[in-house]
């Protein structure tokens, strides 16, 4: 993705497919020129800021009445010189701007290339050139709460009180190397300690913060088990409803895959590998397969379903213990899920034992009895584990890098351990230095810019 700041870029930055209105825009230095083009009226006497009703022409030909909007650089999204022009939403129409914008000098904007500009340009880091990505992506309060913390710069300042940290970090040790009196040495040895200590805490504080963040930004992941025929998509199926048709795949966004996803209460839950459940040529044929094995430790919540007429509270017993010997539950929520009490003429009693140790709803996914204690339960769980209030590392990209950080501050707790010279112990303090700059951007390889920005939608 190389991308040449001089060029006067363009693209649709509506979705695609026909609409009441659509928005194609242009950003660089020959917007107004190639602008001025199109119209009839003087350009150049419009207004900054100033949104005009005006004909757009294809030499004579009037393709569309339009509004047009002009920002001038700096003050813009880009940071540059800036078109936007808002035409009716036909395909044809939008196609025909786009290709006059391109005929009279612009080209096509490659995916993200506006936000890249944006950070280029100094309008934005990079993490809150991430979060732009993340807010369009957003599907629920929850992950929407946290994509806006990030783009206000919540994160970002949290990434400058860990770098003011390992400044000083940095500069005790130099005073260190300076006056290598033994007072001296004492005196920095107790703050540089404790600054370690302040950093080791922030930093892993990050890093387990990320599967939460993550888990609030893409859904958190539950899984459905149980044998053949308990009634597994019936009860999905009665969980989702409707919620299935806000499922996007738009390329750009996080997803790669459909998912199930359901939003309770403002919080995302996201089905994994239900593929299987619906397939019945791919059935889980046996609760002990590794299929399951490994969705369950993919997952945060698992409900585990029974058909409650054909059950005991010595089959469950077994049948988890079987899945504890092979999975580590720890953190992991169980819940059991008593489906057919249709079938029943009164309330069941003989799986009661089992609330002892789990929660233990009885329901008719088909008759829709109770499914909603169902949604309940999840959503507390979400409450009492998700916390959105703190910062949160939410991004993968973020993540790699503090685990990298985390072992830049072992490296130096050992070395001053061992009592390794100050100035070989500076090089691990500027490496995390570094990778934090990483983060914010500050350093920006090609590398990092495909990363971040190649996996916006164009228009972005
Ligand atoms: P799966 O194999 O676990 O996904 O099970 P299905 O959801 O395909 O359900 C198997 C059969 O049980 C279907 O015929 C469903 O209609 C039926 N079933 C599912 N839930 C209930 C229920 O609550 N009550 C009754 N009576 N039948 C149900």
């Amino acid at each position: 993705m190389s991308m040449n700041m001089h060029d006067t870029i363009c693209s649709i930055s509506t979705p695609q497919g026909i609409g009441a209105i659509a928005i194609v825009r242009m950003s660089g230095p020959q917007s107004f020129a190639i602008a001025s083009r199109l119209f009839r009226f003087d350009f150049d006497s419009l207004h900054p800021y100033e949104a005009k009703y005006a004909e757009l022409f294809d030499r004579n030909q009037l393709v569309d009445q339009v509004m047009v909007l002009k920002y001038v650089a700096p003050h813009s999204y880009t940071g540059e010189d800036m078109v936007e022009i808002s035409c009716h939403g036909s395909t044809y129409i939008q196609q025909k701007i786009l290709e006059l914008l391109i005929e009279q000098g612009s080209r096509m904007a490659n995916p993200g290339e506006y936000t890249m500009r944006a950070f280029m340009n100094g309008k934005m880091d990079l993490p809150q050139a991430e979060a732009v990505g993340d807010l369009i992506d957003s599907q629920s309060e929850a992950s929407h709460h946290l994509a806006v913390n990030q783009l206000k710069g919540a994160f970002s300042a949290k990434i400058s009180e860990l770098r003011a940290r390992f400044m000083e970090f940095a500069s005790l040790l130099e005073l260190e190397l300076d006056f290598s009196e033994e007072d001296v040495q004492f005196a920095n040895r107790d703050r540089l300690s404790e600054l370690l200590d302040e950093l080791k805490t922030e930093v892993s504080g990050l890093i387990d913060s990320f599967k939460t963040g993550n888990a609030i930004k893409s859904g958190i992941p539950v899984v459905i088990i149980g044998k053949p025929n308990v009634g597994k998509s019936t009860l999905l199926n009665a969980l989702l409803r409707d919620e299935r048709a806000i499922v996007s795949n738009i390329p750009g966004t996080t997803r790669d895959t459909i998912e199930d996803i359901l939003n309770v209460g403002g919080v995302t839950f996201r089905f994994i590998d239900t593929a299987g459940i619906r397939n019945s040529d791919d059935e889980i044929e046996n609760f002990g397969i590794e299929r399951t094995y490994q969705a369950v430790s993919k997952a945060d919540i698992i409900l585990y379903m029974v058909d409650v007429t054909e059950t005991s509270v010595d089959e469950i017993r077994e049948e988890i213990a079987f899945l504890q010997e092979e999975v580590d539950m720890a953190g992991k929520k169980l819940m059991i899920i008593a489906n057919k009490i249709d079938h029943l003429t009164e309330m069941p009693r003989h799986l009661h034992p089992l609330m002892e140790d789990y929660d233990l709803v009885y329901v008719s996914a088909k008759r829709k009895v109770n499914v909603e204690e169902i949604e309940e339960k999840l959503l507390q769980w979400a409450d009492q584990h998700k916390r959105t209030d703190s910062t949160m590392l939410t991004n993968v990209r973020h993540y790699d890098i503090f685990l990298k950080i985390r072992d830049s501050i072992r490296n130096i707790e050992k070395g001053l351990a061992d009592g390794i010279p100050t100035d070989l112990v500076a090089i691990d303090v500027r490496q995390a230095l570094q990778l934090l700059g990483m983060v914010t951007g500050e350093i920006a390889t090609d590398d990092i810019l495909n990363l971040v920005f190649g996996k916006f939608c164009i228009g972005k």
